[in-house]
């Protein structure tokens, strides 16, 4: 390997290093880690406050005589992870669970060299014992963000040696001390880094599924289900508003033709051509989906009936001067057209009125009938009755 070569394959991995590590630090990816480990977090400091009180009975075993005086030390510890446990209950990123996952440990240390004072050859077997600290603490702090996780273990680590100065070493040997202490915690952190490496993948690996889940493979619109949730969402805050939501129901005229003619294919790159077509003319608030087979949707938030009717138009017109370029066959073009129906949820502002994604599909749906029975090519609308409920048929088009 020449020494360029090996230039580059660090310099990649650098990139690809500080890549992941802008990664890990995203709000993004923070959140969902917060909200992942809360229940874990919450569950590993029960346990590390129950594991404290049981020490009590590995102070009476190193010295029964003087172990009674050492009690309220364990309590004080095992109230410090109690304190820590409840600032990090609902959020463990939060600023009282970082506050609470820096000092709480540091607590429960101060305590710890105090009963190691206390205790008969306490210095002697107390280095063991914070090594129990690294039993617990990477289960504690894995939920938090890799280098806040790393900054709290190193705090636990160096915070007997930063109090001796204040007379609370309790005679302890630092070379032995350093010699386990820091032995425990270098496998420790990288045992972290692979936990976050792990993460790291499930998160990108969720995401991916996620917007799949949620995404029209063809056209890479929004899909039915998604449309419904998040319509569904949008009508309730228009309703809570009493602001005007209009839906706009799209269907392609004899699409059916060119597949038969065409192909399958060809029929595949047409829809494409008229998302291409179709989604300049919808702003960022509005959401595209595509309903099913040459059927798409579109929910205009903030847009009363005279104005979505008018998108619809403008729409219309796009498509049918846009014609569709038949793939693999020379200066071959197509001029698609499609029907639209539009349907408009007014709030009635005396009374709730009810605020139903699929009436108002339905109701768009109606007056798309209308246009394809009316000769296609052509926008129609239906004002939205509130009370509409939705037709125990479907519409005989579909
Ligand atoms: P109308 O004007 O009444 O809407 O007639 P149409 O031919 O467009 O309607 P019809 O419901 O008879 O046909 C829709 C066709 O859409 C039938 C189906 O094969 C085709 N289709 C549905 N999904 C896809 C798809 O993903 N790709 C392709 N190429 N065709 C599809
Ligand atoms: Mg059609
Ligand atoms: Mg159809």
């Amino acid at each position: 390997m020449t020494f360029r070569e090996a230039n580059t394959i660090v310099r990649r991995g650098a990139r690809e290093l500080v890549g992941w590590l802008r990664h890990i630090h995203s709000a993004e990816y923070l959140t969902t880690k917060a909200e992942d480990f809360r229940l874990f977090t919450r569950g590993a400091l029960v346990i590390t406050a129950l594991f404290v009180l049981l020490t009590i009975s590995w102070d009476y075993a190193i010295d029964p005589d003087n172990a009674g005086r050492a009690v309220w030390l364990r309590l004080v510890q095992c109230g410090a992870i109690v304190v820590w446990t409840l600032a990090s209950w609902r959020n463990i990123h939060s600023f009282t669970a970082r506050i609470g996952a820096m000092l709480m440990p540091l607590v429960a240390s101060a305590a710890f060299i105090q009963i190691l004072s206390i205790l008969e050859n306490g210095p002697v077997y107390g280095v063991g014992g914070f090594l129990y600290f690294f039993i617990f603490g990477p289960f504690l702090v894995v939920g938090q963000s890799i280098t806040f996780a790393v900054l709290v273990l190193t705090l636990i680590c160096v915070f007997p040696m930063l109090v001796e100065p204040l007379g609370l070493s309790a005679g302890l040997d630092w070379r032995v001390y350093n010699a386990y202490v820091w032995m425990g915690f270098l496998p420790i952190v990288c045992i972290q880094l692979l936990c976050e490496f792990l993460y790291s993948r499930v998160f990108i690996y969720r995401s991916q599924v996620e917007a799949l889940a949620v995404t029209d493979a063809l056209t890479g619109l929004a899909n039915r289900r998604y449309f419904l949730i998040e319509g569904k969402r949008t009508l309730e805050g228009h309703r809570r508003s009493r602001r005007k939501v209009s839906l706009m129901f799209v269907d392609i005229d004899h699409f059916k033709r060119i597949n038969d003619t065409y192909g399958h294919a060809t029929g595949d790159a047409a829809l494409c051509h008229l998302v291409e077509t179709l989604t300049p003319y919808i702003r960022q608030s509005d959401l595209m989906a595509r309903f099913g087979g040459e059927e798409f949707v579109v929910l205009l938030p903030e847009t009363d009936f005279d104005e979505a009717l008018e998108v619809a138009e403008r729409m219309r017109v796009a498509l049918r001067e846009r014609p569709f370029t038949i793939p693999d066959v020379a200066d071959r073009t197509l001029t698609m057209t499609i029907s639209a129906g539009v349907a408009t949820f007014e709030p009635n502002f005396d009374a709730d009125s009810d605020a139903d994604i699929d009436v108002l599909v339905h109701a768009a749906d109606r007056a798309l009938y209308d246009a394809k029975n009316n000769g296609r090519d052509q926008v129609a609308g239906a004002p939205l009755n509130n009370d509409a409920s939705p037709p125990a048929q479907p519409p005989p088009h579909a």
